[in-house]
């Protein structure tokens, strides 16, 4: 047999010639656009680009009457029969290189399919805006200084660049300032005198910070080296495999991750490993840093040149360990060896804006795709996550107990319906006393509260008239100092009015706890106590939780009150104090996964408690002690709440049992929405009809929980099925030809973590 080519150019030769004319070949590039146009179209890739025009590398292409030219990613490429109306041809070649791996392309067309995402959006999301920012010839790391001695003395035109290099700087503006020429900067980053930023480490909140450090234990606990070998196993036969870590919090997962790490790159492969948000995540990466040493953090403070710096260092295989948010499942690591996701319950794996992605589907993806095991850990795992061990899809390794002897800390409960527990205020008398029994042993005290601000909301006394943002359906809280009135749903700060705008009566009482109301009472009531608070509002100003982190680590801190940004991942051993001011502040918000949400916050802020040989209390204060993810979280039994919140999902074909589709529209005409949200629901449920999918249920039109955000009327339809991929392609059929007005926009969430 003749190979492809050679077979064609015979045919090509014995043509006659006018068939030759109707079938002519030529080379075909299917390019996606980033926004527009949502088809791939199919341009001729004329000789002069044959060699540079390729899958991964953008394009830019003739569009529309007018033929403006727009830049779009080449997709694919092909040389096939030319169609009978004349293709347009690529003008040229943007990028010196692919940007996009094969599998990274075959990815974002997977994603696209999975999120019902458009292409492009998908193939923006994945690669960092430096990336993309990047033109052919223009590449401009910002260069810093790296303080390493020249070998031989330096001319003085390289010491004037390297003066000015005390900042980053680019390569140019390097070169002006110091009055020197573009090739004594490159002379010097040859040297290894200058460097790109990107590639140098750089703590998240500036300046240095005290590593804590973790010694490598001497033998691991028989549970972690379980689970250790349930790792290796893959690993060493380069085999796809998930593998879920469920382990109460100090168990030792984290020391799992290491040695899967250590071992990873011993055989030469790199680790990727996902962390719910990095500034709040900060003893996790120091870890792996003082382990590792050369680390890739993917934090979101670097700049779009550092971080594209990091970027071109991973994908040239100079770094062995990425740590990241979501968006580092994205890393083009060609040498992947692992992937780890570290807190895999959390909801920030799931992208809020489109693609609404979830990084935990792609990891899983990527890792099978690669050949490589995916390492899920979490004290508290998603009910998806615990649904597909119980299927068998997933291997779970338990670690049921705390490593080097220390216990889970007893949990007292108490009742908020009893009057005497809110006698005075926030802080019931059983709590104070446990705050004064943790103090008093020289021990130190965490106070969770999910709601920041002074009061929840601003009440008339008179006609019971709550203030509400003018721009959203959502009551104002009550910020200190000042009695600003703030709108948690869109930011917007307002003067509270000192009368009702309502009945015009004076004295609106305060009504509500948060976590500022809650500092005040704190330091009224332990005035000798060093109190700080840890929420978004005092946490604006980079570095600063870091600071407050160091100081409770230092103990010039005693209470901390804070909002869930004190729950996660902290290993403090003085803390024996533990309070949940009101566990059921999330539990009754018309989502499907309120309880878990609520059991799976208390038992991690549970879990920060009684670390240390000293041990500890946790105090969880309810007003439904009996609901199921209270007592789970109390009784240090999630697997209790899973067992009574399956059937509960089961029986609403919520997931993890289907798959569900949400449709959000938003107008700033509260009918156009309703109207259009009732259309979309009846395309829908005809769809349904039509194609006999009897297992399939429309629900709405509605009004969100949030109906008005931001001046927006909101409405929206959920569809529910058991089978994911059908009841995509039922939505994606309903809605294929939709006209959408003017008037509204409208959102499709897939498989979505935020209901409200
Ligand atoms: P998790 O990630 O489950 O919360 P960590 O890995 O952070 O648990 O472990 C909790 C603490 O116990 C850490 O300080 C860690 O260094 C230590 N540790 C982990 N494994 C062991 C072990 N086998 N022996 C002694 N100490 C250990
Ligand atoms: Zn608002």
């Amino acid at each position: 047999m003749m190979d492809g080519h050679s077979t064609q150019r015979e045919l090509f030769a014995s043509r006659p010639r006018w068939e030759e004319d109707d079938a002519r070949q030529g080379t075909i590039a299917t390019v996606v656009l980033p926004e527009g146009v949502d088809k791939p179209l199919d341009y001729l890739v004329p000789e002069t680009l044959a060699a540079t025009v390729e899958p991964g590398r953008r394009v830019r292409v003739p569009l529309g009457r007018g033929n403006r030219m727009r830049l779009a990613y080449c997709v694919a490429v092909r040389t096939a029969d030319l169609p009978p109306t004349p293709l347009k041809s690529v003008a040229g070649v943007e990028d010196d290189r692919p940007l996009l791996s094969a599998r990274m392309l075959e990815l974002t067309e997977w994603m696209a399919e999975r999120w019902m995402a458009r292409r492009g959006e998908v193939l923006e999301a994945v690669l960092p805006a430096g990336v993309r920012a990047r033109r052919r010839g223009r590449v401009d790391p910002l260069l810093v200084a790296t303080g390493n001695t020249p070998a031989r003395g330096p001319t003085p035109a390289q010491a004037a660049v390297l003066a000015a290099a005390s900042e980053p700087l680019t390569a140019a503006v390097l070169a002006a300032r110091a009055g020197a020429s573009r090739a004594v900067v490159a002379r010097l980053v040859k040297l290894g005198l200058l460097a790109p930023v990107g590639s140098v480490e750089r703590p998240v909140g500036g300046g240095p910070r005290p590593a804590i450090v973790h010694d490598k234990p001497t033998a691991l606990s028989p549970a972690q080296a379980a689970a250790l070998d349930a790792i290796r196993g893959p690993l060493r036969a380069g085999r796809h495999e998930t593998i879920v870590l469920f382990g109460v919090t100090g168990s030792g997962k984290t020391e799992v991750y290491l040695q899967a790490v250590e071992e990873t790159v011993a055989h030469g492969r790199q680790a990727v490993v996902l962390v719910p948000e990095i500034s709040l995540t900060p003893q996790t990466c120091d870890r792996f840093r003082a382990r590792f040493g050369e680390v890739a953090v993917l934090h979101s403070h670097l700049t779009p040149a550092e971080r594209h710096a990091q970027w071109r260092e991973i994908a040239a295989g100079g770094v062995n360990v990425v740590v990241g948010a979501r968006s580092a499942i994205f890393a083009p690591a060609p040498r992947l060896g692992l992937i780890v996701i570290d807190e895999e319950h959390e909801s920030s794996f799931k992208q809020a804006t489109a693609p609404r992605y979830h990084a935990r589907d792609v990891a899983e993806w990527t890792a099978r795709r690669a050949g490589v095991p995916l390492v899920l850990g979490s004290a508290t795992p998603a009910l998806e996550t615990f649904a597909r061990c119980l299927a068998g899809d997933w291997r779970m390794c338990r670690l049921p107990g705390r490593v080097g002897g220390s216990h889970l800390p007893a949990v007292i409960t108490v009742d908020l319906r009893d009057r005497g527990a809110r006698a005075r205020g926030a802080i019931s008398p059983r709590l104070a006393a446990g705050i004064r029994w943790a103090l008093g042993a020289g021990g130190q005290v965490m106070l969770l509260l999910n709601r920041r601000g002074f009061a929840t909301h601003v009440q008339c006394r008179a006609c019971g008239h709550t203030m509400t943002c003018p721009q959203c359906a959502l009551a104002l809280t009550l910020h200190q100092p000042g009695a600003r009135g703030v709108c948690h749903g869109c930011g917007l700060v307002t003067r509270l009015p000192s009368e009702c705008p309502d009945c015009a009566a004076p004295g609106l009482v305060q009504r509500g706890t948060g976590t500022q109301r809650l500092e005040e009472q704190v330091r009224g009531a332990f005035p000798d106590a060093a109190v700080a608070r840890m929420d978004t509002d005092t946490m604006r100003s980079r570095g600063s939780h870091e600071r407050t982190l160091d100081a409770f680590r230092d103990r010039r801190i005693d209470i901390l009150v804070g909002t869930q940004m004190i729950a996660k991942g902290l290993d403090f051993p003085s803390v024996m104090l533990v309070g949940v001011v009101n566990a059921d502040a999330a539990l009754h918000l018309a989502d499907f996964r309120a309880a878990e949400r609520t059991c799976q916050l208390v038992t991690q802020v549970s879990g920060r408690s009684g670390r240390g040989p000293l041990g500890g209390r946790v105090v969880v204060q309810t007003s439904t002690p009996d609901h199921p993810a209270i007592r789970a979280a109390a009784a240090h039994d999630y697997e209790a709440f899973v067992r009574s919140e399956l059937p509960v999902r089961e029986a609403l074909l919520y997931p993890p049992f289907g798959s569900v589709v949400r449709v959000v529209v938003r107008s700033l005409d509260g009918r156009a929405a309703e109207d259009w949200a009732a259309h979309v629901a009846d395309r829908l449920r005809r769809e349904a009809a039509a194609t006999g999918a009897a297992a399939v249920r429309v629900l709405g039109p509605a009004p969100c929980p949030i109906e008005r955000l931001r001046d927006r009327f909101r409405w929206h339809v959920q569809v529910h099925g058991p089978d994911g991929p059908a009841l995509r392609s039922l939505v994606r059929h309903a809605t294929a030809d939709l006209k959408t007005p003017d008037s509204v926009a409208w959102i499709i969430d897939v498989d979505p973590v935020d209901m409200l």
